[in-house]
């Protein structure tokens, strides 16, 4: 007997390219099929076969206030009543632009998007347009949405030249891209010391969500700064993941940097399409209508994203919240090392925020070799035992996973008890 999930992935491959319209959620890393969702409550979501989860995923970080939160979902009812979008501009994105440019100070101008993608190509030519450079670094296992110039590898050897990471995109663009590791002080001091003057700008996530989690070492970001300061690169915080999900003020916020750019979203949209990048106001200067830098979007800043969005953020500046996430993600993510540890298995995590990695290695990864170094294969056990225990975490070793503010008590409990049962029960 099939099940009604598996009927629907087999209905959705028909008309649908591998069934899913982002490939992470097709599970090909775990295997079986995805779970189709009806309906999200707080921290719970339901799949068509009335099976209850809790969710660690949060629509991959967007959903810091849990699902359908009902001051969100209220206002967006509201809003949409009265137009879903003009094209025009409305009071609304100015709003959002105001509040956002107070919670980051580093952001003196901003624009909105629909997607991270947008805003982490946008800000890319950006760069480019504003320093005349050809070339960005990125580092190895960091994502920063499926832009041409960023869908780029490492290449072999000590090349730092950059290799495309998808069919399609030409090798000439990536040989634009130069990619170094995670944490690497002593590469970045060898690339700038050899291709400074071509570097446009460098993008990093602040801290890494898109290799598991893997947090910066402080001397990292700060000989970052460092060096495109000196050198008149630009330095983009790729804050997609991490803007007001580790902390309101971002990951920037945290480690005391201040970028020229910043790439949000996820978070900002509380749900719906919104990211937007954002920085210094010389640089934001050179975007068109203002600058020769072309940049433009057809729903960018639509009422209803951006009523979800300040309503979101409206929720996150309450006092001590971040401070009774990161608790909470905390004694959550220690309770699942002890666990596991007590039935013998090699595993670490880390937490920032309302953002965790969890790891079947024993000691936290620093770039990504490391990451791809812990075990794929009791990952793949243990995620297939949390689920059928009711807990849905990310269906891939390589994400990072997600607290919302409304996860409490209950489902702590309820996740460690399940954690014991499954760690107890893998061979
Ligand atoms: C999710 C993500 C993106 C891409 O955002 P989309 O909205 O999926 O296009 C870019 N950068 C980072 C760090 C992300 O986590």
């Amino acid at each position: 007997m099939t099940s009604l999930n598996q009927q629907l992935f087999e209905r959705a491959q028909i008309r649908i390219p591998g069934g899913v319209n982002s490939p992470v959620r097709a599970f090909r890393a775990v295997g079986g099929a995805p779970r189709f969702f009806t309906l999200g409550a707080g921290p719970r979501v339901w799949d068509v076969e009335g099976r209850e989860y809790i969710d660690y995923v949060c629509s991959w970080g967007p959903l810091l206030h849990g699902h359908a939160h009902p001051k969100i979902v209220s206002a967006v009812q509201a809003v949409a009543e009265k137009g879903l979008s003009f094209g025009a501009p409305t009071e609304l994105e100015i709003e959002l632009a105001e509040r956002v440019c107070a919670l980051m100070p580093a952001l003196e101008q901003i624009r909105l998007t629909s997607s991270g993608t947008e805003a982490t190509m946008s800000a890319i030519r950006l760069a480019r347009g504003f320093t005349g450079r050809p070339n960005i670094v990125k580092f190895d296992g960091c994502y920063h949405g499926h832009g041409d110039s960023l869908l780029v590898k490492a290449g072999s050897g000590a090349l730092t030249f950059g290799q495309p990471d998808s069919s399609g995109v030409p090798a000439d663009l990536a040989a634009h891209t130069l990619v170094l590791p995670y944490n690497d002080v002593e590469a970045l001091e060898t690339l700038f010391a050899r291709e400074a003057a071509h570097i446009a700008a460098v993008i990093v996530e602040p801290v890494a969500g898109n290799m598991n989690m893997v947090l910066p070492r402080p001397a990292f970001l700060k000989r970052l700064r460092e060096l495109t300061q000196t050198h008149g690169s630009l330095l983009i915080f790729d804050e997609v993941m991490t803007g007001f999900r580790v902390a309101l003020g971002g990951a920037q916020s945290l480690y005391g940097i201040t970028p020229d750019l910043t790439t949000l979203g996820k978070v900002i949209g509380g749900g719906m399409p919104l990211a937007a990048f954002g920085g210094r106001r010389d640089i934001m200067q050179h975007l068109a209508p203002l600058g020769p830098v072309y940049q433009a979007g057809t729903l960018s800043g639509n009422p209803v994203a951006v009523t979800a969005g300040l309503v979101n953020l409206e929720l996150a500046m309450e006092p001590g919240l971040y401070e009774r996430l990161g608790e909470m993600t905390r004694v959550m993510t220690e309770g699942l090392v002890q666990i596991g540890r007590h039935h013998g298995f090699p595993v670490s995590a880390c937490a920032l925020g309302g953002m965790f990695g969890f790891y079947f290695r024993d000691t936290l990864p620093t770039h990504l070799h490391e990451v791809l170094s812990a075990d794929k294969e009791r990952f793949k056990q243990f995620f297939h035992g949390m689920l059928a225990q009711g807990i849905y975490m990310a269906p891939s070793a390589f994400e990072a996973g997600f607290v919302s503010t409304v996860h409490g008590t209950a489902e702590l409990e309820k996740t460690l008890e399940a954690a014991e049962t499954v760690f107890s029960t893998l061979a």
